[in-house]
């Protein structure tokens, strides 16, 4: 089963993957977490998609579609793909079908997280990643512990781009072009919207319902 995720930035995306992964046993393929990868490494490639990032814009979709590519085409993550973050515009949901056909593949759900943008930006200027474990936390929502060997606070970094004025701009970019995705999504019969403000474990519960439908 491959699935497409998606939603505004400080949906959720990335925690509801992560469960999701787990259960199923799916590989998730998170194109923020590939281009922030190639950021660590400091390449010059890694430098220009700093600032693409930093201004909330999309990074360029030839760029990204041949991390997706890299992945799709490999055995052992056939039909067992979760696209966190992939595709964020029409050009990109043409090219995964397009190349997941060329790989006998298909996509078997589209899941949209809705969540205003008041909820959103609080979920981003709040929140910060541990640099030892990759836990998430929020100021808001889910404090970190104070005294731990990991997760404290000392060992929190937060991301470039998780700033009120990015995050609004992430909105504006993600209501341009991402949202025509549900209207694509729709036409094809795969797309079930999940309400993003509830709290994460009842939206893995239904998320989790839905994808128990699919499998039958
Ligand atoms: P995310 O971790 O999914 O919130 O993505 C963080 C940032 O990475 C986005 O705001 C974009 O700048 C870039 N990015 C992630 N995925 C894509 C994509 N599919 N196409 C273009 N840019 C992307």
């Amino acid at each position: 089963m491959n699935i497409v995720i998606f939603g505004p930035p400080g949906a959720g995306k990335g925690t509801q993957s992560n469960f999701i992964v787990k259960k199923y046993n799916l590989f998730q393929l998170s194109t923020g977490e590939f281009l922030r990868d190639e950021i660590r490494k400091k390449t010059e490639l890694g430098s220009r998609i700093s600032s693409i990032m930093n201004a909330g814009t999309l990074v360029a979709d030839d760029i990204v579609s041949k991390l997706i590519e890299n992945v799709i085409t490999q055995d052992k993550y056939k039909n067992r793909i979760i696209f966190d973050g992939y595709p964020r515009n029409l050009i990109q949901a043409k090219n995964l079908d397009y190349l997941l056909k060329k790989n006998n593949q298909k996509i078997d759900l589209a899941l949209k997280l809705s969540v205003s943008l008041e909820t959103i930006k609080k979920r981003i200027s709040g929140r910060s990643v541990c640099s030892i474990c990759g836990k998430i936390y929020n100021d808001y929502f889910k404090p970190a512990p104070i005294e731990s060997n990991c997760c404290a606070p000392k060992y929190l970094q937060k991301r470039g781009d998780d700033n009120l004025k990015v995050a609004t701009k992430r909105f504006e970019t993600y209501e341009k072009s991402t949202e025509p995705l549900i209207e694509f999504y729709k036409k094809l019969n795969l797309l079930k919207v999940v309400n993003g403000e509830s709290k994460i474990d009842h939206i893995y519960k239904e998320i989790s319902d839905i994808i128990s439908l699919i499998e039958g």
